[in-house]
């Protein structure tokens, strides 16, 4: 099952998606007549950092002993379609497509045995990051913190193995990422063992399992577009940032 949320004749819907219609209290639309939202409100979004061997390399890294987790503020959430907004304070903006972990259900002290029993299910994130601002930090709640730089969506695909899935991400229609989620270090029931051993989890709650190698720099009027087939295809826009004021 594929839910979402999505604008229809100016009001809000959650409802389920199968091939090109979405339906929502016993009515239908055309998949084209929606705006698709993000398809849940996290109160908080769990990244881990240095998940795919590949990754760690290009960036020069080593591979860490235990997951390395940061959080991306709710306020950076962006839905399908959405803009992403190139701040003044970097240089250098990069995507991160990812398979991302909606939690179904209020849980702590989840065993990797349990780990499916508060999986609600599967969507796609982009982690987007400030490149030089998370090198010269140190810290990377700002880095990766910037509103709408948590492009998440298109939908949350329930049922499925995330084991095996093949994981793609295209700059304006180039493919720059193609891996699968079996190289990842730490799988989805090792995160949610170690994660919930720290934070209670919470319904809606997304954890970003993090990427493969191919990551690159964003810029102005550029298209991207992170795919893993079984869920759908989160694109967004791209554009720089205007300074405006608001209270
Ligand atoms: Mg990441």
């Amino acid at each position: 099952m594929k839910y979402v949320r999505f604008v229809a004749d100016r009001t809000e819907h959650t409802g389920t998606w199968e091939d090109h219609h979405v339906t929502a209290s016993g009515k239908r639309w055309q998949l084209s007549e929606v705006r698709l939202l993000a398809p849940c409100s996290p109160g908080k979004i769990v990244c881990v950092g240095r998940n795919y061997a590949d990754h760690v390399a290009e960036m020069g890294s080593t591979l860490p002993k235990e997951p390395l987790l940061f959080f991306k503020p709710p306020s950076a959430v962006l839905g399908p379609e959405g803009t992403i907004e190139l701040p003044k304070q970097s240089a250098r903006v990069e995507f991160e497509g990812e398979l991302a972990v909606v939690v179904g259900r209020r849980c702590r002290n989840v065993p990797r045995e349990s780990a499916g029993e508060v999986i609600w299910g599967y969507t796609l994130l982009n982690d987007v990051t400030a490149r030089d601002l998370q090198r010269a930090d140190g810290q990377w709640a700002r880095a990766k913190g910037f509103d709408t730089f948590a492009p998440i969506g298109p939908c949350i695909a329930s049922g499925l193995d995330a084991a095996n899935l093949r994981l793609r991400t295209r700059r304006n229609g180039r493919l720059a990422q193609d891996s699968d989620t079996c190289n990842m270090v730490f799988d989805v029931p090792a995160l949610i063992e170690y994660i919930s051993a720290a934070f209670t989890l919470e319904e809606g709650d997304v954890i970003g399992t993090g990427t493969p190698s191919g990551v690159g720099p964003l810029e102005d009027g550029d298209s991207i577009e992170i795919d893993i087939e079984e869920i759908g295809v989160l694109r967004n826009s791209v554009v720089r940032a205007r300074s405006t004021h608001q209270i």
